[in-house]
């Protein structure tokens, strides 16, 4: 009789990283002095020396191949805002007719997609097709499907980014740069490097497969174009932190397996405000793994969920009138002699070298709020930001009492005091007494002192993080450049500190706010404080090549005028295709779906009516004469909505030859006209018989999982 195979249950701690060659898979295959010369380029930025990289390529070929890789992929992450790949195999012929595995030093550096597929905003156009490749030793390689994932930077020919990482890359580099002088000139004499640390929360939800597949909508555009508010919706708060349903939880535990093994710190899971919205927060770490893994925490979502019958949905604001998803990026600096550039300690008020980091991103963000603004900006997004519903786009931070009171005793003189959280007294005396925060939380603010760190709340759910991250590195960068300059012509360093940081918070304490950025007395008072309010993509998006932000992106060398340049086009021509594919796809469903249904309807009401009529004079029909009155007079509108659409798409066309006219047009003619179609065929299916109607509802999607 065969024996039982012993199934050893795998340890989280076993499976953790188990599909990563990272450093410790290293530290075992490679030869001493190649790890150490890798680990050199890692650590300390060197350059790497090619003869190491056949040695790494040959290791990293072994090891994938033993996990089962035919392939490898250089994976890299182009204007798109997604991952982009294209895999080749290990095999190479040999004399005799066979094939050998190899992988080179030369193939794990360089790859040679072709660039004129992606969108490069005119930088294609006038410097050639090519692009290349080049491998980001910083984030480590990786195993999945069969296939070895070596994470790289995109550019042209002649080096100009094609992608998001390469200016992200830079950007850390250059905060490094400033922030280690800074420190030097505080005294420090250890920390050789600063890197940016992220911590990004993924906001998504997740609606059942069959659902989904009858909605065009959600297929093409990720969101619903058409819906009525559900019977239920979040009034009753009852799905945040609630209880996890078995469908979700399952599909939610293979997520983790999957994020796990990959080496995502994936920490955190809870249900969201809105009825199927929920969330994963990983741990944190540096900013271009957060960024690498964040997409493959988003790839993984969408993958999971189909194994379980269930969609992802990854938009912004996927429902009219039920909170939308976003990306709360956590953010701060920590230096690689152990401290974290954000973290008060115990007594704030005497930490220096914290107060002068804090107001050095203080005064970046009031400076360059614009620049934050357009990183936070994708047209889903414009749902969320400056919409009826949503907080006011409009950046403003919120510190909490603790250090507004410091920053106020500072600019009156010098601080003496930090108050403290206390102690929270339950009133229940076999409960602890817990240490109290020292501020509460404000979750309405876009950009939020939390602690040791900033969230940047405003940044998009289904985006890339590094456009917002590489904005930030770069902002505060260049107010670090500034106040090194400043220290290093100090005679008194000490002084020379207490007098910028109490200058900094003359100057930019507008930008503080700590009440409810939710209010409209907010939008009233940020006016008076001269705070811009941009409420658009389309409004922001020049503001990447204004003269501000060109100086600022090149002066830490992070992106040229022709890099910006290049975005500027690309973003807004990504406007004006999304908003173009929404037009289209709604004149679809409203052509095809909902104005038949609704026409059948009003015909089965008339049918109804004759047959009453015929067969007794004395039934009333003045409730079906009544609907379908209604229903004809919203058809009527409907139809002429339709008609206004289909014209204002045709119209769009005429403007394409100027990037900002051609997304102009789209936000005020096309995206309005939409508005309108939408409101009647809301109407409609309040009133058109549920069997008839052609489309799942918000409550089918909302609350059947
Ligand atoms: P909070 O309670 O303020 O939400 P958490 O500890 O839950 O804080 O963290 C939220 C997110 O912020 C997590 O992804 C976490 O890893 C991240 N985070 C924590 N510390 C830092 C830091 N120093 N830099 C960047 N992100 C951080
Ligand atoms: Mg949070």
């Amino acid at each position: 009789m065969e024996k039982e195979p012993l199934v050893l249950q795998e340890t989280l701690e076993d499976t953790f990283g188990s599909n990563v060659f990272n450093d410790a898979v290293m530290r075992t295959r490679l030869p001493k002095n190649i790890y150490k010369a890798l680990k050199k380029t890692i650590d300390e930025g060197l350059p790497l020396d090619p003869s190491v990289a056949d040695v790494v390529a040959n290791a990293m070929k072994d090891w994938a191949i033993e996990k089962g890789a035919t392939h490898f992929t250089h994976w890299f992450q182009p204007m798109t805002g997604i991952t982009a790949e294209k895999h080749d195999s290990f095999i190479s012929p040999t004399s005799d007719g066979r094939v050998i595995l190899e992988f080179s030093g030369k193939e794990l550096i360089k790859g040679e997609p072709d660039a004129s597929s992606f969108p490069s905003g005119g930088l294609r156009a006038t410097f050639e097709a090519r692009g290349y490749t080049a491998w980001d030793c910083t984030s480590p390689a990786f195993f999945k499907d069969k296939t070895l994932y070596i994470p790289t930077a995109f550019c042209s020919y002649t080096g100009e980014a094609l992608d998001k990482k390469t200016p992200l890359l830079r950007s850390m580099e250059a905060l490094s740069k400033q922030a280690v002088r800074v420190l030097r000139l505080l005294g420090n004499t250890t920390a050789t490097k600063v890197t940016t640390t992220v911590g990004p929360e993924q906001e998504y939800f997740i609606i059942d497969k069959k659902l989904y597949d009858k909605r065009k909508d959600l297929i093409l555009t990720g969101r619903t174009l058409f819906g009525s508010k559900p019977p239920k919706g979040q009034e009753l708060e009852d799905h945040y932190f609630g209880a996890i349903k078995e469908r979700i939880s399952g599909f939610m535990a293979e997520v983790d397996q999957e994020l796990w093994k990959l080496g995502v710190l994936a920490k955190t899971k809870h249900n969201e405000v809105a009825p199927a919205q929920h969330e994963l927060a990983p741990i944190f770490s540096t900013t271009n793994i957060a960024t690498d893994h964040n997409q493959l925490v988003m790839e993984t979502l969408k993958k999971v969920a189909a194994r379980h019958g269930l969609v992802c949905l990854l938009h912004e604001k996927p429902f009219a009138g039920v909170n939308g998803s976003g990306k709360h990026n956590n953010w701060s600096m920590s230096t690689n002699d152990g401290q974290n550039l954000l973290d008060p300690g115990k007594t704030p008020h005497e930490n220096e070298q914290f107060l002068l980091f804090l107001t050095a991103v203080i005064q970046a963000v009031d400076e360059y709020s614009e620049i934050l603004r357009v990183a936070a900006a994708n047209p889903g997004n414009d749902h969320r930001l400056g919409a009826n519903e949503a907080p006011p786009a409009i950046i403003s931070i919120f510190l909490g009492e603790q250090l507004s009171d410091i920053l106020e005793q500072l600019e009156n003189g010098g601080a003496k005091s930090s108050k403290s959280g206390g102690e929270l007294r339950i009133g229940v005396t076999t409960l602890p007494t817990l240490p109290k925060d020292s501020t509460d939380r404000n979750r309405t603010s876009p950009f939020a002192f939390t602690g040791n760190k900033f969230e940047f709340r405003m940044v998009p759910s289904s985006a890339s993080i590094a456009g917002p991250n590489t904005a930030l590195n770069t902002i505060v960068a260049e107010i670090l450049s500034r106040i090194a300059d400043r220290l290093e012509k100090a005679t008194d360093v000490d002084a020379e500190v207490q007098a910028i940081i109490k200058e900094i918070i003359k100057n930019h304490k507008r930008i503080v706010f700590n009440g409810n950025n939710y209010s409209d007395e907010w939008v009233v008072e940020a006016e008076k404080r001269g705070l811009p309010n941009i409420k658009s993509t389309v409004a922001s998006i020049p503001y990447l090549i204004s003269d501000k932000s060109i100086k600022v992106f090149e002066n830490h060398g992070v992106l040229s005028k022709v890099e910006l340049h290049s975005r500027y086009e690309i973003f807004l021509e990504e406007y004006a295709k999304v908003i173009n594919i929404e037009a289209l796809t709604m004149l679809d469903i409203a052509k095809r779906q909902i104005l038949p249904a609704s026409i059948k309807f009003a015909g089965e009401l008339a049918a109804s009516i004759n047959k009453i009529k015929s067969a007794t004079a004395k039934a009333s029909t003045a409730a079906e004469e009544k609907l379908l009155v209604e229903v004809s007079a919203v058809v009527d509108s409907f139809s002429a909505n339709i008609a206004a659409l289909e014209k204002a798409v045709e119209e769009a066309e005429a403007t394409s030859g100027d990037a900002l006219k051609h997304a102009e047009f789209y936000r005020d003619v096309v995206f309005t006209t939409m508005a309108k179609v939408r409101v009647d065929a809301d109407k409609l299916e309040t009133l058109v018989d549920a069997s008839i109607w052609p489309l799942p509802t918000y409550a089918d999607m909302l609350f059947n999982v």
